[in-house]
């Protein structure tokens, strides 16, 4: 291995909204006996999750599996009105760790359809993020990933069209559907939805694959903006590979590589990414530089009941 340079994306790792679903699902299982239920991984990250296991969270994807009057904990990514109303039915004892710029994609795509717009939902049609958004008014909205997928939209009133992303998306796949959705519905109504930490996230890797022949993203195959991370880094020009953990770094990657960027996804503790620091010291980096493109002072506070006592 020949590297001898790591450049640190930063920002990179834990957004406010993951540290305020960690710190939800963290204090719920320091005061209450588990099991604690959780509606889908609190935050999409294998390591978090087996943590939290550990300490008696127990993870679901329907309701149907907690039992009646049970404390449930809604993950990072939000969750539809049906599911919350299938909650209510149990009487769980619901605490809701939803991002708030997922409950505002919720309310703005919940608004729209009352006032009679289709909306078209910009995202990942399998992702719990954008099941949770279409369940706010399912007959009336069409999720669509790609400019070719704008065909299929058909909307009632060509004149009311209203647009919402998922929150992690690329910010220049985005603009090509976007700009798609606009060249058909010129009068469309677009929120762009994309958020701040996945903004930052995916032009601060841009800057390290600029000038690193390979860049690794901290990140577990389902989260969204991981991926994201390593589809920008690679567009930018470096070989790029996600990895869950320092013991997925391949050394055939590394042949003949001087500098190596590295950063991690929204949904990444740091202590994955101090493991690949360290093996990278280990075996001759000297020179860890971090490269800073943006200042991250968003705070989401916790729901009262989960407030300091
Ligand atoms: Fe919220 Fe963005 Fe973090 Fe998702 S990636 S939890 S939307 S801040």
């Amino acid at each position: 291995m020949t590297a001898r340079r790591l450049l640190l994306a930063s920002p990179r790792g834990f957004c406010a909204g993951v540290v305020r679903a960690y710190d939800i699902l963290d204090e719920v299982l320091r005061r209450e006996e588990p099991p604690v239920y959780a509606f889908h991984e609190i935050v999409h990250n294998r390591y978090v999750v087996r943590e939290f296991e550990k300490r008696g969270a127990v993870f679901v994807d329907s309701i149907a599996e907690v039992p009646e009057g049970a404390r449930l904990v809604f993950s990072a990514h939000g969750v539809s009105p049906q599911v919350r109303a299938e909650a209510e039915a149990k009487r769980l004892r619901v605490i809701d760790a939803t991002c708030p710029l997922v409950t505002k994609v919720h309310l703005e795509a919940k608004k729209a359809a009352r006032e009679g717009f289709d909306v078209v939902l910009i995202g990942h049609e399998d992702h719990e993020e954008v099941e949770g958004t279409r369940g706010e008014a399912p007959e009336r909205t069409t999720v669509v990933d790609s400019p070719a997928g704008v065909a299929t939209f058909a909307p009632a009133d060509p004149g009311r069209v209203f647009v919402v992303t998922q929150t992690t998306l690329s910010v220049d796949d985005t603009r090509d559907v976007i700009d798609a959705i606009r060249a058909r519905w010129p009068g469309a109504q677009i929120r762009n939805d994309i958020c701040y930490a996945t903004e930052n996230r995916q032009e601060a890797v841009r800057a390290i694959a600029r000038r690193a022949e390979l860049v690794l993203v901290v990140g577990s195959e389902n989260s969204s903006n991981s991926n994201r991370l390593r589809e920008v880094a690679a567009a930018a020009g470096a070989r790029a590979y996600r990895i869950d953990s320092v013991e997925d770094i391949q050394d055939e990657w590394l042949a003949g590589v001087s500098t190596v960027g590295l950063t991690a996804g929204a949904s990444v503790p740091d202590v994955l990414l101090d493991r690949v620091v360290a093996f990278f010291r280990a075996r001759g980096v000297v020179e860890v530089e971090e490269v800073p493109v943006a200042e991250e002072t968003q705070v989401f506070a916790l729901p009262e009941e989960l407030s300091p006592r």
